[in-house]
């Protein structure tokens, strides 16, 4: 026993799983509780890189960069050896042997299930490209930020098509059937294909060019927007933003949140969960629904079920999954006229002089005002889409080849004219605005728009479960039903069922476009009067 696994044993544990503890160091382990022991040391690896990684993007100066990068490269290094050396190959097909007859919906056969897929995914790559993929993009990252700031597309394109090529590298080793996107794809969303991502966006893409369309009809100045560009104190925004954190359930015993360029959310364990969010001073919509964002993020983070501590099967199951619990208490919750009635009056009483004659019902249109714009974390619900749909062909062209990394800006600005109707003045507001590629993160941005339908499947699910009751529930500031259904339907799973099965499960049918389609034209009909 090393100490990690004596802490582990002894930790948070109580007495009965001590005494387990010292049985079994007389009796021998069956194969499946030696993987996961073996598997909560990866999982404990990999937990403080992620701690260097929040670091990283919160608190570090620039200058601790390089080593950064370094740091992070051997902690990959180390759980990538852990998690496919020949000791784990051997036990986990032990432990497959030991629950062939086991009932498939059980914790043990689920967990079997799951370290199958992560190891097989894992073996396929070599450490030594693992390792230089963590070292290329802790370095890309710094540099991204700055070809950012500056707009200067040139300085970060060696450095995105060296992530492409290893990034291409990846998907020959993980291997593929259909076109090299399935490969990664599959990394964020287990199941899901590359033709069901294009299917998806064939059903949204009309439907929603159609209501933006109609929208722009109807003028830019149908819905005022101005005061929410009035002078918002940051000090102010912090604590407004940070009760209604509170009040949605967020546990900040077991959580906290800090600034960051770019907000996001990341969990060490269920029982550490870090968000963090961003200001502008002249609009306060970004740091507040920024952190409801990732609010519900972290609330899926922190209601796995305990019994899933330190194992395989904590967090969530996928990213579209995840980004579904974002997107529902964003959108569905945060950008809804019951919650305005509960928080609006606080609201106003901590911004008078910007909000003291702005009544709730103009309130209500201003944070949901529907305006092509160029920058996708600010998009409103109805544009969202677009912008991941520009994305999600990019990266296959840039992929395949049919797109040089020199043309790709070009490319961008002529798909957000067609889409959009905008035109980016610079690389900054275009392709170099989002954080993923520099992390390596290609096939990530299809389970935004997962997250997004599945959001309002799930809501309608719940709501017809609460007996129609969420909106009344959260006019009063009652998030405890809402939290609780997904606690109980979603949360609590962790891993254990994939997504496509926890999407039966729970709404008894496949992710569906419909009704995110009839929410957005039964939402945005009434607010603009179509
Ligand atoms: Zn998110």
């Amino acid at each position: 026993m090393n100490p990690a696994d004596l802490f582990r044993a002894i930790g948070s544990a109580g007495e009965e799983k001590w005494y387990n503890f010292l049985m079994q160091t007389e009796t021998p382990m069956r194969a499946i509780e030696q993987l996961q022991a073996r598997l909560a040391d990866v999982k404990a690896v990999r937990g403080a890189a992620s701690v260097l990684g929040w670091d990283q993007q919160t608190y570090m100066p620039p200058g601790g960069a390089g080593a950064r990068a370094n740091q992070l490269s051997v902690l990959s290094k180390i759980s990538h050896e852990m998690a496919t050396g020949p000791d784990t190959e051997r036990l986990l097909a032990e432990a497959e042997r030991e629950t062939k007859d086991a009932d498939p919906d059980s914790d043990e056969a689920s967990f079997v299930r799951v370290a199958r897929r992560d190891y097989d995914q894992a073996a396929k790559l070599p450490t030594a490209l693992v390792a230089e993929l963590s070292r290329v993009t802790a370095l890309a990252h710094e540099e991204w930020a700055r070809a950012r700031q500056d707009s200067d597309y040139p300085r970060f394109a060696p450095w995105l098509e060296r992530i492409l090529d290893l990034t291409r590298q990846v998907a020959q080793h993980l291997g593929y059937q259909d076109v090299m996107y399935d490969a990664l794809l599959d990394l964020y969303e287990p199941g899901m294909k590359t033709r069901e991502v294009r299917a998806m966006f064939d059903a949204l893409r009309p439907a929603q060019v159609a209501l933006v369309q109609a929208i722009i009809a109807k003028g830019p100045d149908l819905i005022d927007a101005s005061p929410l560009q009035l002078d918002y104190d940051e000090a102010t925004q912090t604590q407004f933003g940070l009760e209604v954190v509170r009040r949605l359930g967020f546990d900040f015993a077991r959580g906290r949140q800090d600034r960051a360029v770019h907000p996001f959310c990341t969990s060490f364990s269920r029982d550490d969960v870090r968000i963090t969010t961003r200001f502008d001073k002249n609009w306060p919509p970004m740091s507040l629904f920024g952190s409801i964002h990732e609010t519900g993020h972290a609330l899926y983070e922190q209601g796995v079920d305990p019994r899933y501590d330190g194992n395989t099967l904590e967090g969530g199951t996928s990213l579209g999954v995840h980004e579904s619990q974002s997107r529902l208490w964003e959108n569905l919750v945060g950008r809804s006229r019951p919650f305005w009635q509960c928080f609006y009056p606080s609201l106003q009483a901590a911004f008078p002089g910007a909000l003291s004659d702005v009544p709730l019902e103009s309130f209500y249109r201003a944070i949901n005002r529907v305006w092509p714009s160029l920058i996708r974390v600010e998009a409103d619900e109805v544009t969202y889409n677009l912008h991941i749909l520009l994305r999600f062909e990019l990266e296959n062209d840039l992929l395949e080849g049919r797109l040089s990394v020199a043309d790709a800006p070009q490319t961008w600005n002529a798909k957000m004219r067609e889409y959009l109707g905008l035109t980016p003045e610079n690389d900054a507001q275009g392709i170099l605005q989002d954080v993923h590629w520099s992390g390596g993160s290609f096939g990530y941005f299809p389970t935004y728009t997962v997250g997004n339908l599945l959001s309002v499947q799930l809501f309608e699910k719940a709501d017809a479960d609460l007996g129609g009751q969420t909106a009344d529930q959260v006019a009063r500031g009652d998030f405890a039903p809402l939290l609780a259904w997904l606690r109980e339907h979603v949360h609590q799973w962790g891993r254990k069922y994939d997504p496509s099965d926890l999407i039966r499960r729970v709404t008894g049918g496949p992710l569906d476009p419909a009704p995110y389609l009839r929410y957005l034209q039964r939402k945005y009909g009434e607010i603009y009067r179509m």
